[in-house]
């Protein structure tokens, strides 16, 4: 599932120099996130995935390069770092069941796909869900389930969660999402104005049930949009 044929050495070349500069990236960055290093699990699960399969084709020479990129209707792929980071920081193992609230391309339940036993993506544009549970079928990912709807609210019918992520900006962290944490689990999410200053947050509950926020990186996401998140 999304491994490429050993003969593809450009590619793997590309995903490998994608890695190294995930790792400066941490470098440049864990005085905010705390992250110097990331998960050796997580880099591998990123390298397993093959980003160029996400992506529109006239974007698929830039696939590898540490940018967000346009997938269509005015929607994006998160960029890499951005991804290693915000798996990491769910912390994932395997036995895991994590909600993600955005699926746009797949690529992000791809990546969570190849370290956790199942996940759950809501993505509130109807042909980017159909179009990522197509392609996440077609390439062998057999443990996400994609559905089309409002994340805002999550999913209770699945709840609790291991791990939620929220792949758009959200005005507030939305009260659902925190209800279907496991304790112990862990919530990464964007917070703040439409195309302008977002702080990425992890929200974690204890093994009591407190909840604690801590603000790690300014970052800027697509506004998460639908009835109850949109901004006031
Ligand atoms: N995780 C994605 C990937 O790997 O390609 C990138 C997600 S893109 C930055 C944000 C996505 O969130 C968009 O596809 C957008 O349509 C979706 N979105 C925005 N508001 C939403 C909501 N209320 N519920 C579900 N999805 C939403």
């Amino acid at each position: 599932m999304g491994i490429f044929g050993s003969g593809d050495t450009k590619i793997a070349a590309k995903i490998e120099k994608m890695v190294r500069t995930i790792e400066q990236e941490c470098e440049y960055t864990w005085r905010s996130t705390g992250r110097r290093t990331l998960q050796p699990a997580v880099l591998a699960a990123m390298a397993r995935v093959a980003r160029h399969e996400f992506v529109p084709t006239a974007m698929k020479p830039f696939a590898y390069d540490n940018n967000a990129l346009p997938i269509g209707a005015e929607q994006t792929i998160s960029q890499p770092f951005i991804v290693a980071l915000m798996t990491d920081l769910l912390e994932p193992q395997s036995d895991h069941a994590i909600l993600e609230i955005g699926t746009g391309s797949g690529y992000q339940s791809a990546v969570l796909a190849g370290l956790v036993k199942k996940v759950f993506s809501i993505e509130i544009i109807p042909h980017l869900a159909d179009q990522a549970r197509r392609r996440l079928t077609e390439m062998g990912y057999v443990n996400v389930t994609v559905l089309q709807g409002d994340g805002y609210r999550g999913l209770p019918e699945q709840a609790p969660f291991d791990g939620i992520i929220v792949t758009a900006a959200a005005s507030h962290i939305p009260a659902p999402l925190k209800d279907q944490l496991k304790p112990g689990g862990h919530l990464v999410i964007p917070v703040g104005l439409p195309y302008s200053h977002q702080e990425l947050m992890r929200v974690s509950k204890d093994p009591h049930g407190q909840i604690s926020t801590r603000s790690l990186l300014d970052v800027a996401f697509v506004p998460l949009t639908g009835d109850e998140g949109r901004y006031r």
